[in-house]
Order: C-alpha cells, then sequence, then structure tokens
C-alpha cells in the first residue's frame, strides 16, 4: 500500500533524471519516451527514485482520466520495487508519470500519492508549475503524447492503423493544433490519398502560422505534392510555408534541406547551393545534402567542385553505386573522361548485372569528341 501520508520527494526541475529525460525527448523528435518513476522508501533508509522506467500504453493518453486509471493501476495493492541501495523489494510511496510536450517544451507530470493525483508542468530551469483540473495544458500535454506515440507505433510492422487511430484523437482533443493534421497528411501522402492528404494540409494550414515545426512540416510535404504534379501554384504555397518557417527559425537545417530538395527538383540550381549548404552542417542529413549540392554544381557547370563532392561523399560511403557513378560522371563533366570510364568500368567489374553503372558508362563513351 502506498503511504498516507507519505509525500513524495520534491520534485527538482535539475534533477539528473529530469534533465536526461528532457536531453532524450530532443534527440528522439517523435518517438515515444513517456515513462513512469515509482518513488520508494525502503527500511534501509533510503528514500529514492526506481529509474528503471518505462513506456507505458498509448491509449493511457486519449485523456487526462485515462492516465490517472492507468496510474492508479499501477499502484493497486502492495506494489513493491528494488531499492537501488540495498536490493530488497522496498515499498512504493508514489508514481510520477512523465509526458514530455514538443509543443510546450517540457514535461508534463502527473503525480500520484495516495489515491490523490495532480498534475504539474516543468519547463527548463523553472520550479514545476502546478495545473489545475482542465487546464489547456494538460491538454497539450495529452495531445503531443498521442502524436508521439503514434509516431512510434507508425515506425512498427504492421501497427499503422493503431498510428492513425492515435493521430485522429489527438486531432480531435486539439482542433487547433496543426502537428495531428500534418502527420495524417503525411500518413495519407504515403498511402497513395492524395486527396485525403491534401485535406488534412489544409486543415493544418489554417492554424501553423507562427509554428516553425508545423511550417516547416507543411511546407516539406506540400512540396513534396507540387513536385509530383509540376504543380507552381502548389510549389510557391511549399516555398511560402518553409521561407515562414526559416523566419521563424533562421539556419534549421531541417528547414534549408527541405528547401534545397525542392530547389533541385524544380530546377532552381542556383537558389538550391546556400541552403543545401546549411543543411550538410547536420549529420543526419549531410550525405543526402551534399549529394544535391552535387547534382546542383554539375546542372550549374560546376563540374570541378562537383567531382570534389562526390569525392568527398564517396571516401565516406566506398560501397555506395549511386555515389560512385556520380563521382564518374562529374570526373567526365570536368573533362577527365579516360578517368571516368575506368572508374565505371572497374565498378562493372565488381556489379556486372548493373543497369545503371552500364548506362553511365555508355554515355561517357558515347561521349567522345563532344
Ligand atoms: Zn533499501
Amino acid at each position: 500500500m502506498i503511504g498516507a501520508l507519505m509525500p513524495l520527494a520534491i520534485l527538482d526541475t535539475t534533477n539528473t533524471l529530469l534533465r536526461e529525460r528532457r536531453e532524450r525527448a530532443r534527440a528522439l523528435g517523435n518517438d515515444l519516451v513517456s515513462q513512469g518513476v515509482f518513488s520508494l522508501h525502503c527500511s534501509c533508509g533510503n528514500c529514492g527514485e526506481d529509474p528503471l522506467t518505462a513506456a507505458f500504453p498509448d491509449l493511457a493518453t486519449q485523456d487526462a482520466a485515462a492516465l490517472l486509471a492507468f496510474a492508479t493501476a499501477q499502484c493497486a495493492g502492495d506494489v513493491r520495487r528494488r531499492c537501488q541501495s540495498c536490493g530488497k523489494a522496498a515499498p512504493v510511496d508514489g508514481l510520477r508519470l512523465h509526458l514530455w510536450s514538443q509543443q510546450r517544451n517540457g514535461d508534463g507530470v502527473l503525480e500520484l500519492v495516495s489515491g490523490v493525483a495532480r498534475w504539474l508542468f516543468c519547463a527548463d530551469a523553472a520550479a514545476p508549475q502546478v495545473l489545475a483540473a482542465g487546464d489547456a495544458l494538460i491538454t497539450t500535454v495529452l495531445c503531443d503524447q498521442l502524436l508521439r506515440a503514434g509516431s512510434f507505433l507508425n515506425g512498427l510492422e504492421g501497427r499503422e492503423a493503431e498510428a492513425l487511430a492515435l493521430w485522429h484523437r489527438a486531432a480531435a482533443l486539439l482542433p487547433q493544433a496543426p502537428m495531428p493534421s500534418i502527420a495524417l497528411g503525411r500518413a495519407a501522402l504515403l498511402a497513395g490519398d492524395e486527396s485525403a492528404a491534401l485535406e488534412h494540409l489544409r486543415n493544418a494550414a489554417a492554424c501553423s502560422d507562427g509554428h516553425a515545426p508545423a511550417c516547416r512540416q507543411l511546407g516539406a510535404l506540400l512540396g513534396e505534392l507540387a513536385l509530383r504534379h509540376r504543380d507552381g501554384e502548389l510549389l510557391n504555397r511549399a516555398l511560402d510555408w518553409l521561407d515562414q518557417a526559416l523566419d521563424l527559425e533562421p539556419n534549421n537545417p531541417v528547414t534549408a534541406f527541405a528547401l534545397g530538395r525542392i530547389f533541385v527538383s524544380s530546377g532552381s540550381m542556383q537558389e538550391s547551393l546556400e541552403h543545401l549548404a546549411v543543411a550538410a552542417t547536420h549529420p543526419p542529413l549531410a550525405d543526402e545534402a551534399e549529394h544535391l549540392r552535387g547534382v546542383a554544381l554539375l546542372q550549374l557547370g560546376r563540374a570541378d567542385e562537383a567531382h570534389q563532392t562526390f569525392e568527398r561523399l564517396a571516401q565516406r560511403h566506398p560501397e555506395d553505386a549511386d555515389t560512385l557513378r556520380m563521382r564518374a560522371w562529374a570526373r567526365a563533366r570536368s573533362g577527365d573522361r579516360a578517368g571516368a570510364l575506368q572508374e565505371l568500368e572497374a565498378l562493372l567489374v565488381a556489379h556486372p548485372d548493373d543497369e545503371e553503372t552500364r548506362n553511365f558508362r555508355d554515355l561517357v563513351a558515347g561521349d567522345e569528341g563532344g
């Protein structure tokens, strides 16, 4: 049983566990990082937290009552957790459930002691703020959690329908939030239902102004649709959203990448270069950004620079056939046709059935005199 009068240790926002959670949440983006932290009171004198935390079920975050029911079930009966100090099973004092909110850049915390619950909100370097029942912040936190859980499930084989259900729930919970509509729009686009995608994106556009991640993702998705259909009007809308995202967060590499990619795909090579240079500073995007930059430089007739770009990429990925072909192509363009042919022949020896490489070889070989 949870001790009737035993309060939880004060929630210190500089607490290592909380800090690590926050750092992890930022790094993980939309992956699931909900956690439960039990508070222990051991006969050995140790009062502490059980750091063995776990993700909790997604449906628990559908509303505040569902989450409270989930928390209550975790503390029902004689619950014991291992004491970190003496290793014995120690009684649990209470439970804190943490829900990271991307929109509010802080942790929503449901605290449960002796069946009595209260909500707190912790932002960076601020004392925990106590929330009243029905506080709008609670809804924001739950909405973010549903989005996050949906993204997590969506990455698992065969769980896409559950992800959609969570995103629909998030949209219903907070109709004025753009991110659920964006998640639904992206899913519809991936499923090939473009009219549904446009409808979701239209809903998102109605509430994305001033919201950097929404502007960025909306712009990228509209850009994808625009390029697919060569729709100039849609392309302009996409660029407007990405420009707004860049105004809100200058030098954001993800926004820069989306802009660079759209410019390369729509033939605006010169405009793409500065954005791709920014995107290349962000390790997860660096390779793709460099590759696009190489393509743009080739189109601009700057074959030497393109060759250097693909050379750098080839050093990082010596087995990547696409990079090796482009390096050879840039080499041919910069005047060294014989060297390029040698590279392509070597690539064909290693992969004799590679049609793409054969095409490049024939193209370079046929370039004689030209
Ligand atoms: Zn102990």
